[in-house]
Order: structure tokens, then C-alpha cells, then sequence
């Protein structure tokens, strides 16, 4: 008898916001085994607020072919109007920032990070301005249906063994796999988990700074 086939690698994404669906889609497309697990059971809800996408991600979403959606889908940052309290336009269709609003003058790169000629020759891609549930259902809809998509599951507990990891949901269900990504947002409880494990492992090692977030404040 030979050796047992190994089992594919499988990774556990957590988390089926645009993080935890772009990755879903890069795994999809090269092939490398996941299971996607959100705690909520839509996941295409009208939660959350704009999403500004910049042409670093275009790029990203170019790559797994969700571009040409979200350009039929959106305006262009020239094309989006933003509104102060009072009404007026802050920034308005093909104008750009209105200078008179701003409490201090445009810096040369802001008013260029307005220009859509600019933006497009430079980069390849133009500024889209949406809102978050339009870019996740693009995303989702990009995953054709992907049974390894499942919803309801909200994480609640990692454990680690030597061949892997196996996650508990709320629910009572057992899902295995070789890594965990922690996509589940601010409040990451993989990212807790993530803590918890390291300090009983080398206490201290993600110091408290690191927890707190001061790092990413002060770069
Ligand atoms: C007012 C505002 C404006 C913003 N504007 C922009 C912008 O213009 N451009 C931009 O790029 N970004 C913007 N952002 C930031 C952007 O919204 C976030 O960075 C982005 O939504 C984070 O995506 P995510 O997938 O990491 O997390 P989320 O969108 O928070 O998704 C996390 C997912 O994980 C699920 N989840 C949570 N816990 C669990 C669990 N235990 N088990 C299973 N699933 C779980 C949640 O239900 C959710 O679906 C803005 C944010 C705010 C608040």
C-alpha cells in the first residue's frame, strides 16, 4: 500500500466583509482550498457606509475580474457629490473640491488626487466612490454561489493541534483547516484569540501598544 494521500491545504477565512471576499476570490482563482465562515446569515446587507476605491485596489479587483462591475456600478470621485451640514457642495459633480470650503488652501497632490485625467493616465484606473454593500455583492456574486461560502456560523472559539486548526461557531459546529484568517473586522475576535494564544506561548509578545493600536497611530 502507498502513503495516504496528504489532504489539500484549506485555509479558514473568518469574516465575509470586502477583506474576507477578496481573499476568498484570490483563493478561488489560484486554486487554493477555503471555507469562508460569516457570522451573519446575508451577507450582501445595506450595512456600512461609502467605500472609496483608490487605484491600488483597482488593481486587486481588476485582478479577480470584479473591476468592470464596480465601474458599471459607481460614480467616479469627480462624479460623486459630497454635501456639508448645510447643503452645499463640498465636492460636486465634474468640479472637484470646491476651495472656498476648505478651511485651509488644497495641497497640489489633493486637488490632483481629484483629476480622473490625471488618475487614469497615471495609473490605469479612475476613482470610484460606492457604498460598501455595492462592492460586497459584486464580490459575492464573483464566488458564484461557492458552497464553501457559509453563513450563520460566527466563531466563537480556535483551537490548535499539531496538524492544524479546528474552529467552534456559536452554533456547535467544528470546521478544520490548516491556517485562520481573521477577516471579521474591528472587533476581530480572531484577532483576540490571536493575542490570547501568543501570551500564553511568550507571555508579552504582542506588547500593549500593539494592542491598543498605537503603532498604526504614530506609523
Ligand atoms: C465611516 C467610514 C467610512 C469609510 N470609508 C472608507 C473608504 O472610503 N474607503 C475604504 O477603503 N475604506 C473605508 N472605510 C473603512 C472600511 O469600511 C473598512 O476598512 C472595511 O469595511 C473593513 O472591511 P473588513 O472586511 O475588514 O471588515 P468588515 O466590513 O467589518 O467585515 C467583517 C465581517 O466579519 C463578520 N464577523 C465578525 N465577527 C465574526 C465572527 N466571530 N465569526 C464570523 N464572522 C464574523 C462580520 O459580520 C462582517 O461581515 C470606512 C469606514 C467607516 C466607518
Amino acid at each position: 500500500m502507498g502513503k495516504p494521500t496528504p489532504e489539500p491545504f484549506k485555509a479558514i477565512i473568518v469574516g465575509a466583509g470586502i477583506t474576507g471576499l477578496t481573499l476568498a476570490n484570490i483563493f478561488k482563482r489560484i486554486g487554493i482550498d477555503f471555507i469562508l465562515l460569516e457570522a451573519e446569515h446575508k451577507i450582501d446587507r445595506r450595512v456600512g457606509f461609502i467605500y472609496g476605491c483608490w487605484p491600488y485596489a483597482a488593481r486587486i479587483l481588476d485582478q479577480i475580474d470584479c473591476w468592470n462591475d464596480l465601474e458599471l456600478a459607481t460614480d467616479t470621485l469627480a462624479e460623486h457629490e459630497i454635501r456639508l451640514d448645510d447643503g452645499s457642495a463640498l465636492i460636486s459633480n465634474g468640479g472637484g473640491i470646491d476651495p472656498n470650503m476648505l478651511v485651509s488652501p488644497l495641497l497640489e497632490s489633493e486637488r490632483e488626487a481629484t483629476d480622473m485625467d490625471l488618475c487614469l493616465s497615471r495609473f490605469g484606473y479612475d476613482q470610484r466612490v460606492t457604498e460598501r454593500h455595492i462592492l460586497v455583492r459584486i464580490l459575492l456574486e464573483k464566488l458564484g454561489g461557492d458552497p464553501r461560502v457559509i453563513t450563520g456560523e460566527r466563531v466563537a472559539t480556535i483551537l490548535h493541534h499539531a496538524d492544524g486548526v479546528q474552529l467552534l461557531s456559536q452554533t456547535g459546529h467544528t470546521y478544520s483547516g490548516d491556517i485562520v484568517v481573521g477577516c471579521d473586522g474591528v472587533h476581530s475576535v480572531v484577532r483576540r484569540l490571536m493575542w490570547e494564544r501568543a501570551d500564553e506561548v511568550q507571555p508579552g509578545l504582542i506588547s500593549t501598544p500593539d494592542k491598543q493600536g498605537d503603532r498604526a497611530k504614530t506609523g
